[in-house]
C-alpha cells in the first residue's frame, strides 16, 4: 500500500491527467513524494527551480536499433534490416523474411508480451478459461493505460495467434524498449496459502530487471490481495531468477531478451477455481492491467528498488510452455 500511495501522491504533484490512480486510497499530502528537479539560472541572477511532469521524466527508448512494425495483415515483427524490396522482419515463428507493404512504428519505450497464444493456449483453468486469452486481456488493459498516461508502448501480439519466444525478444529489443514484461498466469501450485501466489522472474544479470520485477511484484501483489480468494502458491511465491545448466537464465523469453531489462509476471493461479471465477472478470482484468501498468510507470520514472525478492527452489521439471519454432507456421505477413 506504501507504494501505491506514494505513486498516487507522485502524480498529483506533477500532472494529474498524465497518472493513473487508484484512487480508492486516502491521497497523501501534496507533495510527500517530492521528485527531482532541475535548476536553471536565467541571464539575470534569479533562480528558478523546475520540477518536471510524469512524462517529462519518462526515459527514451534506445535510439540504436532498427524498430519494429506491423506487417499488413497485422501482424507485430522486428526489422532487422531494410532491403531494396522493403523490410527484413523476424516472423512470428523467427525466421527473417521481406516484407514490401509492412507499417513501420519505430520504437516503444515499452513492449508487453500477453504469454501463449494460437496452438500454445497455455494454462487452461477449469472452468475454460485459457491464459493465451487471459494474458492478451490483461496486456491490452495495461497497454491502455500505459497510452493514455503518455507511455508509448507496443504488444507482441494483439490476436490470438502463436508466437516463438524469439520472435517476441526480438520485438522488445528492436523497438528499443527500456522494459519488456511477459504477462503470464500460473498453474501446478505447491498448495494453499493465506496469500496470494504472484511470481516475478527476472533476468540474473540485470540489477534493472531485478528492480522492474521487484516492483511489479508489489503492485500486482497488493492488487491481488484486495480480493477475497482461496489463494494457492508455490513455496518460494515472491521475485526470483532461475538459470539452467549454462548459468544463464533459463527461461527463453528472459535469455533472448538480454540487454533489455525484462520480467515473466506470474499474476495469479488460473488453475484454482476460485482465482479462475476472479480472472475471469473483465474488471479483474482491467485491474491487473492497471497495475501492471502502474509498476512499469513508477520503475521508469523512479529509482524504486521494489521488494518480494526470494531464492528460487530447484526446479527440475522442465517449464514446457512452448514458445519454440517446432510446428510453428507462420501466418500470411504481406
Ligand atoms: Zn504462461
Amino acid at each position: 500500500m506504501i507504494h501505491r500511495a506514494a505513486f498516487v501522491g507522485l502524480c498529483l504533484a506533477f500532472v494529474a491527467s498524465a497518472c493513473s490512480s487508484g484512487g480508492e486510497a486516502p491521497l497523501p499530502a501534496l507533495g510527500s513524494v517530492p521528485g527531482p528537479t532541475i535548476e536553471s539560472t536565467t541571464s539575470t541572477t534569479s533562480t528558478t527551480t523546475t520540477t518536471l511532469s510524469f512524462v517529462e521524466r519518462l526515459p527514451e527508448p534506445r535510439s540504436d536499433v532498427p524498430g519494429i512494425v506491423e506487417t499488413s495483415t497485422g501482424v507485430m515483427a522486428a526489422i532487422v534490416a531494410p532491403t531494396a524490396d522493403g523490410l527484413t522482419i523476424v516472423t512470428p515463428c523467427g525466421e527473417q523474411t521481406v516484407v514490401a507493404n509492412a507499417r513501420e512504428l519505430g520504437t516503444k519505450l515499452v513492449v508487453l508480451d500477453p504469454g501463449h497464444g494460437g496452438s500454445e493456449p497455455g494454462a487452461v483453468g477449469e472452468g475454460g478459461l485459457r491464459e493465451a486469452d487471459l494474458n492478451l486481456a490483461v496486456a491490452r488493459a495495461a497497454a491502455a493505460v500505459l497510452e493514455s498516461d503518455g507511455v508509448s508502448v507496443a504488444l507482441t501480439r494483439s490476436t490470438d495467434m502463436r508466437l516463438t519466444l524469439a520472435a517476441r525478444a526480438a520485438i522488445a529489443k528492436a523497438a528499443g524498449a527500456r522494459a519488456f514484461v511477459s504477462i503470464h498466469h500460473n498453474a501446478a501450485p505447491d498448495g494453499p496459502s493465506d496469500n496470494p501466489g504472484t511470481e516475478v522472474w527476472y533476468q540474473v544479470d540485470d540489477p534493472e530487471s531485478r528492480r522492474l520485477a521487484g516492483i511489479i511484484y508489489e503492485d500486482v501483489f497488493t492488487l491481488m490481495s484486495g480480493y477475497d480468494a482461496d489463494w494457492v502458491a508455490d513455496t518460494d511465491a515472491g521475485v526470483k531468477f532461475r538459470l539452467n545448466s549454462r548459468g544463464t537464465d533459463y527461461y527463453g523469453i528472459l535469455r533472448n531478451s538480454a540487454g533489455t531489462p525484462a520480467a515473466i509476471a506470474e499474476l495469479a493461479f488460473i488453475s484454482n477455481p476460485t482465482e479462475e471465477q476472479l480472472l475471469a472478470s473483465s474488471a479483474v482484468q482491467r485491474a491487473e492491467g492497471a497495475a501492471v501498468a502502474s509498476a512499469v510507470e513508477r520503475y521508469l520514472t523512479t529509482a524504486d528498488a521494489g521488494s518480494g525478492f526470494v531464492d528460487a527452489y530447484e526446479r527440475v521439471t522442465p517449464a514446457g510452455s512452448g514458445g519454440s519454432a517446432k510446428g510453428c507456421v507462420d501466418p500470411p505477413l504481406d
